[in-house]
């Protein structure tokens, strides 16, 4: 089942780029200046398994109904009305604006399921500003770079834990075949010694089936452990 998911936030955070990555056309135009995009596009979005409808708004203001921005705020409006999922950006490099904070408000009033993306989060300047974005009180933000295609598989498993368990389902020629789901999921736990891989395993198994210390190189060879986790078989 296909579901829609409505592009939001103020002017110049990165909307219609995060809409182009999404659609893999460069379909939206983008500029610079704040308020390029001032209609609603749409387009069929792919991530991952998921495909759905996406629309793009042009920038949300906080101003009266009779002025352009007070236009686009109604097709941001409109936008969330026909929304499944709500994907609100923000621009971690400019940090958390007031006006952000008013979009916030709309977003929570339209009563939909609404991801916080901090866009723009590579590089050390977008980390710091993606922390900011916590005051928005719309849960955790999800940092991406609709620019450089980061983060978006955790993208991805936001819109799938915002979404009904029915209609987050993979399409159907996507779902694996029982044979396929009952091969073991094959895990690989690595890293230096003495990090916890021991330890880890141990938790998951809910057992300690493997000898752990605060020596380095306990477990000396690779060592296979099958679990069940979930109705899954894993093997690591
Ligand atoms: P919109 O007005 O919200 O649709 O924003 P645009 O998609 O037009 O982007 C505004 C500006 O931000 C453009 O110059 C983009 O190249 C830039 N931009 C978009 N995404 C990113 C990103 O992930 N990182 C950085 N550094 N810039 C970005």
């Amino acid at each position: 089942m296909s579901f829609t998911v409505a592009i939001v936030g103020r002017p110049n955070v990165g909307k219609s780029t995060l809409f182009n990555r999404l659609v893999g056309a460069r379909r939206a135009l983008v500029d610079d200046q704040p308020g390029v995009t001032r209609d609603r596009r749409e387009g069929e979005g792919r991530l991952g398994d998921l495909s759905f409808r996406v629309i793009d708004t042009a920038g949300l203001e906080d101003a009266a109904a009779e002025t352009l921005s007070g236009r686009m705020q109604v097709q941001t409006a409109a936008a969330m009305a026909q929304a499944d999922v709500v994907l609100f950006l923000v621009d971690a490099r400019a940090g958390e604006t007031p006006t952000d904070r008013a979009f916030a408000d709309l977003v929570r009033k339209s009563g939909k399921p609404a991801i916080l993306v901090a866009n723009k989060s590579e590089g050390r300047a977008g980390e710091a500003g993606a922390f900011e974005a916590y005051a928005l009180c719309l849960g955790d933000p999800i940092a991406i770079s609709a620019e450089h295609g980061e983060g978006l598989s955790g993208l991805y498993d936001a819109i799938r834990a915002a979404l009904p368990e029915a209609t987050a389902q993979a399409e159907p020629d996507e779902v694996p075949d029982s044979a396929e789901q009952d091969k073991p999921i094959r895990i690989a736990v690595v890293g230096r010694p003495n990090t916890g891989k021991s330890t880890l395993i141990n938790r998951l198994l809910g057992a300690e089936r493997l000898l752990t210390g605060p020596e380095a190189g306990i477990t000396r060879d690779a060592i296979a452990v099958d679990l069940d986790w979930r109705g899954r078989h894993l093997s690591m």
